[in-house]
């Protein structure tokens, strides 16, 4: 079973004052649900201080980036120990905005993903096609290639130790999601391709939909048999709304079941 993941990702919002803010309510308005992975991605700058704020609740952290080295003359960069130690278990490795504007590729993707998972780390991966990819029909084959090269000569121990998330690039911040039968469709196909790359125990990767998630498509999308979760960039930003997408229904069910515990 697949336990469903909602990771908010702050991108560069919130000093450490406004970090505490926003987790004092969301802590507030997520506190009873259950069944569902609750992940907060905040600045560098607000992962130590927000880690200590998350002791006893049911919201685990994220960071944004790392590198791949372990230590040295890397001015700027973040290594997979720093990460670990200031409280994170997941780190979102090859984000569109890493590739469109600070030049990461499939082939750092893959380097962080290795550093990420031997520092103890799992990896939120992002693929996802732009708009000129997608109306020129290469969705699948940019998916297949960031696939195979961020994955390469990677190795799972369990399926638990990687999550994928989908962001077509055309729906990031621009207020224009995917439908829920465009993402299944390309969920269904990442899930086949998990398969291929690392093995049958693969299929149980966790594959999350990301791009203008918000309280009023969420419950749509959950539908979909192969959407696992969300990355919500824009949304997570306010508590309220961020809480309804956690707290999302399933055919008018709140879904929180005991499947998943
Ligand atoms: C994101 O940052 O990964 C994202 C999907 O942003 P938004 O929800 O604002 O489109």
């Amino acid at each position: 079973m697949r336990k469903p993941i909602i990771v908010g990702n702050w991108k560069m919002n919130c000093t450490i004052p406004e970090a505490f803010e926003l987790v004092k309510r969301l802590k507030m308005m997520v506190s009873e649900v259950k069944g569902r992975e609750i992940v907060i991605a905040p600045p560098f700058t607000a992962l130590s201080s927000v880690s200590h704020a998350l002791i006893g609740s049911n919201m685990t952290l994220a960071a944004q980036n790392l590198f791949w080295e372990g230590k040295g003359a890397f001015t700027g960069e973040i290594s997979a120990e720093m990460i670990l130690d200031s409280g994170c278990d997941y780190v979102i490795i090859g984000h569109s905005e890493r590739r469109q504007f600070f030049a990461e590729t499939d082939d750092s993707v893959n380097r962080k993903v290795k550093a990420a998972l031997a520092g103890g780390l799992i990896p939120i991966v992002c693929v996802g096609e732009t708009l000129a990819e997608r109306e020129a029909g290469e969705t699948f084959p940019v998916i297949e290639r960031q696939l195979t090269n961020g994955l390469n000569d990677v190795r799972l121990s369990s399926s638990e130790d990687l999550v994928i998330a989908y962001e077509p690039v055309w729906a990031i911040g621009t207020g224009r999601t995917a439908t829920p039968s465009q993402a299944q469709e390309v969920h269904a196909y990442i899930r086949g391709l998990l398969k291929n790359l690392l093995g049958e125990a693969a299929g149980d990767i966790r594959v999350l939909y990301g791009g203008s998630v918000k309280p009023e498509n969420i419950d749509e999308l959950m539908t979909e048999p192969d959407i696992d979760g969300a990355l919500v960039g824009g949304a997570s930003l306010k508590a309220d709304s961020f809480a309804r997408i956690v707290r999302f229904k399933v055919h008018g069910m709140a879904k929180d079941t005991e499947h998943y515990l």
